[in-house]
């Protein structure tokens, strides 16, 4: 029988991407709400991987399951690696990401391609009853365009240009992108080191 880990976000999406990668494991992946659990968590970390452990730890911490969480984001280097952990704030919370979106490529105008390196990263963590704490990290290297393109995806998928595919991260489909994003890397990598984990109990 697989072993139940909760998944801690709200994010019923983020729970369905996650069991497709873990498909082939011991483990299958349920959401907060599926687990009775329903929290306000306060992400006030200073890293990704910090907010990883504060929202894996807190579900833990109240469940006594190994649970998991991830903290992701953008980085465009010509802005000091911002919005960085402020990327679903940036711009305010409920701010559409056309007008987010506008606000990065505002901050950029006249700024030459070579300068507009961005990644999107991921920070996984998972923590389990006895208090161990695991974590993976990932990232997407690409270029931040002068106008969205594309429409698959999410945030700011439509002006994240990854030049070896020729395209942004909304024009891609699922699968090519769950291959080479920093979540799906990320996810799988963490796999690796919780089945390794295992091995060694
Ligand atoms: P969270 O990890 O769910 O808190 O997401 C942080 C924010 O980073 C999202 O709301 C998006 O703004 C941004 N982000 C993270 N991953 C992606 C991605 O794959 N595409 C576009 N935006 C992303």
């Amino acid at each position: 029988m697989k072993k139940k880990i909760i998944f801690a976000t709200k994010n019923k999406g983020k729970i369905k991407e996650i069991n497709l990668i873990m498909k082939d494991s011991n483990y299958e992946v349920i959401s907060m709400e599926e687990a009775g659990i329903n929290i306000e968590i306060v992400e006030d970390g200073t890293t990704f991987e910090e907010n990883a452990i504060i929202k894996a730890k807190a579900v833990s911490d109240i469940s006594n399951c190994i649970v998991m969480a991830d903290d992701s984001g953008l980085e465009v280097d010509y802005l000091d690696k911002a919005p960085g952990i402020y990327s679903a704030r940036f711009g305010g919370e409920n701010t559409s990401y056309s007008i987010k979106n506008k606000m990065i490529i505002d901050k950029l105008q006249g700024v030459e391609e070579k300068d507009r390196s961005a990644r999107f990263v991921c920070a996984i963590a998972t923590a389990y009853p006895d208090g161990e704490v695991i974590t993976a990290r990932e990232s997407i290297e690409g270029f931040i365009l002068s106008e969205e393109r594309g429409s698959n995806g999410f945030g700011y998928d439509p002006i994240f240009y990854v030049p070896e595919y020729e395209c942004t991260t909304a024009e891609m489909n699922k699968e090519l992108k769950n291959k080479i994003s920093h979540r799906g890397k990320a996810l799988r990598k963490m796999k690796q080191q919780m089945e390794y984990k295992e091995k060694q109990i």
